[in-house]
């Protein structure tokens, strides 16, 4: 089997050192074919603008590409591409639809790109059970509309179509996690490929159950692990009933502080929120031009609520005297689906509402998050930073959860604004640590913050995940430079 890969300079992992030099490694033409034996030939490119596609996600960090993409089909075929590249010491890349902010699909040692889209079939539904089993390639919006008439939903929602797998992996999170939770509240349990090959139920073949107090939380351990620790090639989803009613609101606010001292009174006054979304008034700006809005150019809260209709007007009601108590004005509730859809459809556009802000850019997001009492600090703070740094920005964010967003604007050709940008990123992560918080509530830690990940849990902290990835990826081959 050696003989499949390219002679190699030297070393225990020297495969990869050839590689860590600057140049790809390239697989030999008998490993290639190895990998089509696998899945087929129609299933695996080694060409430049596949794996260039492969490469990046939809953040600023630099692409680095496979050296060959693969598309297996079915478990057995990723188990067997699991122990052919480990073997071969290979690095194995797993891909979901490439959505992610923090490199994590970066093939930073080359190897071998597994995209899991082709697996893209619903498995189960137990609608009685409130639960759902998917393969790796079904996306969010594919699983919603295949449950539109059975009554159910699965709510998280990270603005981009990711796949459930993907967002398993990311511990990905939304608009609806104030109420619903995010991907850790809502995954079940996981089938995984580990690195050599076998496969793990994660809380046991089959299973359903809503709790369980047997043993470790290894759904738990995978959830979040970043494609580190190994592929995962089908989720147990919790589902949740459609709700009867829905209403929809915006409202302006004086001041920063007015806006989230409103959002903790609602949460303290336990009105259900389902979803309370902060945007500053750059922001609101951006969002008025971009979609056609016409909201007060103001620090501005969007808000939803579920239910039924006479818990709707108790809530709707409720939540309009703490707003007008804290100062907020131009309420605007809308009922309709459409009119809904269009307030939603602008928030979830804020990314490229903020990118049309200054065209030619690209943008970074930061996604720190702290407790809810210390988010009125940490916003002003940002905003004064923003200016001392004199970068571009807008602040969205999950306020509910204490989470937010800095969309920084950078010209990808100055080295020395992309610099401003790296530093202030990391002043906030730093700043959210130091408020009790994590500096990252949804989008992961990937390439670019393991120094904060280091600083957030502690050298004991991070010598424990160390051990438990070395337990599970003892040559160090699950997508290599992430984390860690
Ligand atoms: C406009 C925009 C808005 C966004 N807003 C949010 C938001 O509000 N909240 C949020 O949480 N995220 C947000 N994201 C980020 C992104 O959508 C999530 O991180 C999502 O979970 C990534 O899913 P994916 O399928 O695209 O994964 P990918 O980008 O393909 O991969 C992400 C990571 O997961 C690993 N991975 C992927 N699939 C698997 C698998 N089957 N098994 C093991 N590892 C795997 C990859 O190796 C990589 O490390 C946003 C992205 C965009 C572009």
């Amino acid at each position: 089997m050696a003989s499949l890969l390219r002679p190699a300079p030297r070393g225990l992992f020297s495969w990869r050192g050839y590689c860590s030099r600057g140049t790809q490694g390239r697989l030999s033409a008998g490993f290639v074919e190895a990998l089509k034996a696998v899945v087929g030939s129609p299933h695996v490119s080694t060409a430049a603008v596949v794996r260039e596609q492969h490469g990046h996600d939809e953040s600023m960090h630099r692409c680095q590409p496979p050296d060959a993409v693969v598309w297996p089909q079915n478990v057995e075929q990723v188990s067997q591409l699991a122990a052919l590249c480990y073997g071969q010491g290979v690095p194995i890349i797993p891909f979901g639809t490439g959505s992610g902010l923090e490199g994590g699909v970066c093939a930073v040692q080359g190897g071998v790109c597994v995209n899991l889209t082709r697996m893209d079939r619903i498995l189960e539904l137990n609608p009685e059970d409130f639960s759902v089993v998917v393969e790796p390639g079904v996306t969010r919006k594919a699983l919603n509309t295949h449950l539109r008439d059975c009554g159910l939903w699965f709510p998280v929602d990270p603005g981009a179509d990711a796949s459930l797998c993907g967002m398993a992996a990311t511990g990905a999170s939304g608009t609806n996690s104030v109420r619903y939770g995010t991907m850790r509240d809502n995954v079940l349990n996981l089938e995984v490929v580990l690195p050599g090959g076998r496969q793990l139920h994660t809380a046991g073949r089959g299973r359903r159950f809503r709790k369980s107090a047997a043993g470790y939380n290894l759904t738990g351990l995978f959830v979040g692990s970043e494609g580190t620790l190994g592929l995962i090639t089908a989720a147990t989803l919790r589902l949740h009933p459609v709700p009867e009613a829905t209403v929809a609101a915006t409202c302006a606010f004086p001041t920063v502080q007015a806006a989230v001292d409103s959002t903790v009174h609602i949460l303290q006054a336990a009105v259900p929120v389902a979803r309370i979304e902060f945007l500053d008034e750059v922001m609101m700006d951006a969002c008025n031009r971009h979609s056609k809005l016409n909201c007060c150019v103001a620090p501005t809260l969007f808000l939803e609520f579920h239910g039924s209709e006479q818990a709707l007007a108790e809530q709707v009601q409720r939540t309009e005297e703490i707003i007008r108590h804290n100062g907020g004005s131009h309420f605007s509730w809308a009922k309709e689906a459409e009119e809904r859809s269009r307030l939603w459809a602008a928030r979830h556009n804020a990314w490229y509402a903020s990118l049309a802000l200054r065209p030619g850019c690209k943008g970074y997001s930061t996604d720190v998050c702290v407790p809810i009492s210390r988010l009125p600090e940490i916003l002003v703070q940002t905003k004064e930073d923003l200016e001392a740094w004199r970068l571009t920005g807008t602040i969205v964010g999950h306020v509910g959860d204490g989470n937010f967003h800095c969309i920084l604007l950078v010209d990808p050709e100055d080295p020395e604004e992309l610099l401003r940008v790296q530093a202030f990123a990391e002043q906030l992560g730093r700043r959210a640590l130091a408020l009790h918080g994590s500096c990252t509530g949804e989008h992961g830690i990937g390439l670019g913050k393991r120094q904060l990940l280091l600083e957030e849990v502690g050298v004991v902290g991070m010598e424990t995940m160390r051990q438990l990835k070395a337990t599970l990826d003892p040559r160090g081959l699950m997508n290599p430079g992430k984390v860690l």
